[in-house]
C-alpha cells in the first residue's frame, strides 16, 4: 500500500533490545466500525480517504502505512502489588510515532492486533465490546478534560475470539503520548544494565520533559514531574468520579495520560470505598485507594531510579523519600483546588476543607448519585429551586443546613449567581459514561451487530458539560433494576 503516516520511529533507534519487531495477523474480514475524525485531523492524517479506502485494512493490522515499522514493547510491573518482571506488549503492536498539528510525538498502536513474543499464553486479540468500551470511556474522559490516551479507529476482523464465550473480534487503534509506563522502567532496571535505565530516563526526558534536561539534578526533576502528573491525574479521576480499577504498575504511563480501560467504571452512588473490578477482592484499587496506590507506584519507579539520583544508595534513598514525600500535600492541595472549583469557590478560606468534607460525607450517608448532586449545586448556585438536590437526601433538613453554609460561603465570593452557575457547569459535568448506558450500547452492537446506541452514547459524551435537554435520560442514574455493576479485565 502506497499510504504514509508520517512515522517516526524515535523510541525504537533510542532504545534497540528492549522490543521486539513484530508484524500484525492477518483477519478474515475486516470492517472499519468507527473512525475519529477530529483525531484524525489532529495527527495529520487523512479521515476522508481512511474512511473511503484504506482504513478497515490500516486499522485491522491486514496492511500497513509504507513507513510502519511494528514493534512490541517490553515492560514488566507489579500487578495487585506482586512483581512480574516480563509483561510486555502481548497484544498491542507499535506502528510508529506521528507528530500532531501541535508538534506533539503521539505513538499510534494496534490493540488486538495478533500474538507477540509478550503473548504468553494469550491469543493476542480483543472482542469487540471492550474494543467499543475503551473507545467510549477514553473519548468520555478526553471530552471531561481529563488527560487519557486516545482512540483512533475500531475495526471488526470478522474473526471469534474465545473468551468464556465465543465473541466478534475486533482492533482497537490506540493513541498515546507514549506507551512508557512505570513498567518499563522495572524492566529496564531488572533486565538491563544501569546505563541502559539512563538511556531510558533521558530518552523520557526529551520526549516529555525537555525543559528538564538541563536541570541541576534532571533524574530527581524528571521524578517530580511525573508525580506531578499524577498527582493532576488522579485529583481529576476522583472529581469526577472515575475508578481506574486496575492500577498496576504496567497501566501507569509516565506520560500522565489514562492508560489501560479494562476495568474502569464511573461512580453513580456516592461512596469512597466503591470497586467495581471482579478481581479486586481487596479493594486495593477502590475510588479513595487511588491516590495512595499512585504514590506506591511512584515508589517503584523512583526504585528503579536510585542510581541515578546520587552513586550512594543510602543518599539516594534519601533523594527519593524527602521527593515523594512531598506527594500527600500536594495532592491534598490539588484535590481540594478542585472541589473548591466544584463547589463555585475561587477564593479560599480556611473552613473549605470541612465544607467539602461535610458534603462529601452527607453523600455517602445517603448514597447520593455524584455527578447529579454537583451538577444540581450549580443550577442552585445559579438561583434554582434547590428540591431537586434536597431529594437526594435522607434527611433533606439536615442537608438544607450545609446549604445554608455553602451559601454563606458562596456570599464572600466575587462573581454573581449567574457567572457562578456557570463555572459550576463547566467543571461539574451533566454526562458521565453511565454504566447501564456503557452495557446497553455495548449489548446492542455485540449482539445484535447494532451501533446505533453506541454512536448516540458517544454523541452525548461529546460534550459533557453542555446542558443537552433533548438527551436528558443520559444525565440520570441507573434504575435500580441495574443492580450492582461489576467489570471484569478479560479484555
Ligand atoms: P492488561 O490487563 O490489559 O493490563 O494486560 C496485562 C498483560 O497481559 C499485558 O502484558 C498484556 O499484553 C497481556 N494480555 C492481556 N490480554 C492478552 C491477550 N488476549 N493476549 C496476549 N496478551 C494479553
Ligand atoms: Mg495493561
Amino acid at each position: 500500500m502506497s499510504i504514509s503516516f508520517g512515522f517516526e520511529h524515535s523510541y525504537a533507534r533510542a532504545l534497540p533490545g528492549f522490543y521486539a519487531k513484530v508484524a500484525p495477523s492477518r483477519v478474515r474480514a475486516p470492517t472499519l466500525l468507527k473512525l475519529n475524525h477530529a483525531l484524525c485531523d489532529e495527527l495529520g492524517l487523512d479521515a476522508r480517504a481512511l474512511q473511503a479506502t484504506h482504513g478497515a485494512a490500516i486499522f485491522s493490522g491486514c496492511a500497513l502505512p509504507s513507513d510502519a515499522e511494528p514493534i512490541a514493547l517490553a515492560y514488566a510491573g507489579h500487578q495487585f502489588g506482586h512483581f512480574v518482571p516480563q509483561l510486555g506488549d502481548g497484544r498491542a503492536i507499535l506502528l510508529g510515532e506521528v507528530r500532531d498539528r501541535a508538534g506533539q510525538r503521539r505513538d499510534i498502536q494496534l490493540k488486538g492486533a495478533g500474538q507477540t513474543p509478550f503473548s504468553r499464553r494469550g491469543d493476542g486479540r480483543a472482542a469487540l465490546g471492550p474494543v467499543l468500551r475503551e473507545y467510549l470511556i477514553s473519548e468520555a474522559m478526553h471530552a471531561l478534560g481529563i488527560p487519557t490516551t486516545r482512540a483512533l479507529a475500531a475495526v471488526a476482523t470478522g474473526e471469534p475470539v474465545y473468551r468464556e464465550s465465543v465473541l466478534p473480534g475486533a482492533v482497537f487503534t490506540r493513541v498515546a503520548q507514549s506507551h512508557i509506563r512505570v513498567g518499563t522502567f522495572q524492566f529496564f532496571a531488572r533486565h538491563a544494565e544501569p546505563a541502559d535505565v539512563k538511556r531510558l530516563a533521558d530518552y523520557v526526558l526529551l520526549r516529555h520533559d525537555p525543559a528538564l534536561v538541563s536541570a541541576e539534578q534532571p533524574y530527581l526533576a524528571l521524578l517530580d514531574a511525573v508525580m506531578d502528573r499524577q498527582i493532576d491525574l488522579v485529583a481529576r479521576w476522583l472529581l469526577v468520579g472515575f475508578i481506574h480499577g486496575v492500577m498496576n504498575t504496567d497501566n501507569m504511563a509516565i506520560s500522565g495520560e489514562t492508560i489501560d480501560f479494562g476495568p474502569c467504571a464511573f461512580m453513580d452512588a456516592y461512596d469512597p470505598g466503591t470497586v467495581f473490578s471482579s478481581i479486586d477482592e481487596g479493594g486495593r484499587y477502590a475510588y479513595a485507594n487511588q491516590a495512595p496506590i499512585a504514590l506506591w507506584n511512584l515508589a517503584r519507579l523512583a526504585e528503579t531510579l536510585l542510581p541515578l539520583f546520587d552513586p550512594d544508595r543510602s543518599r539516594a534513598i534519601a533523594l527519593a523519600t524527602e521527593h515523594l514525600g512531598q506527594f500527600e500535600t500536594r495532592f491534598a492541595a490539588r484535590w481540594l483546588s478542585g472541589m473548591r472549583t466544584k463547589l463555585g469557590l475561587t477564593s479560599e478560606q480556611p473552613g473549605d476543607d470541612a465544607l467539602v468534607q461535610d458534603l462529601l460525607d452527607h453523600m455517602h450517608r445517603s448514597a447520593a448519585d455524584f455527578t447529579c448532586t454537583f451538577r444540581r449545586l450549580a443550577a442552585v448556585a445559579g438561583g434554582a429551586d434547590a428540591e431537586d438536590l434536597r431529594c437526594q437526601f435522607h434527611d433533606p433538613a439536615r442537608f438544607s443546613k450545609w446549604l445554608q453554609r455553602w451559601q454563606a460561603r458562596c456570599a464572600h465570593e466575587a462573581g454573581s449567581p449567574a457567572e457562578r452557575a456557570q463555572a459550576m457547569r463547566a467543571v461539574n459535568p451533566a454526562f458521565i459514561p453511565r454504566n447501564h448506558r456503557v452495557e446497553h450500547a455495548l449489548e446492542q452492537a455485540v449482539r445484535n451487530g447494532d451501533l446505533r446506541a453506541f454512536e448516540r452514547l458517544a454523541q452525548v459524551l461529546s460534550a459533557p458539560y453542555a446542558d443537552q435537554p433533548m438527551h436528558a435520560e443520559y444525565a440520570e442514574p441507573p434504575p435500580s433494576s441495574f443492580g450492582a455493576y461489576r467489570t471484569f479485565c478479560g479484555t
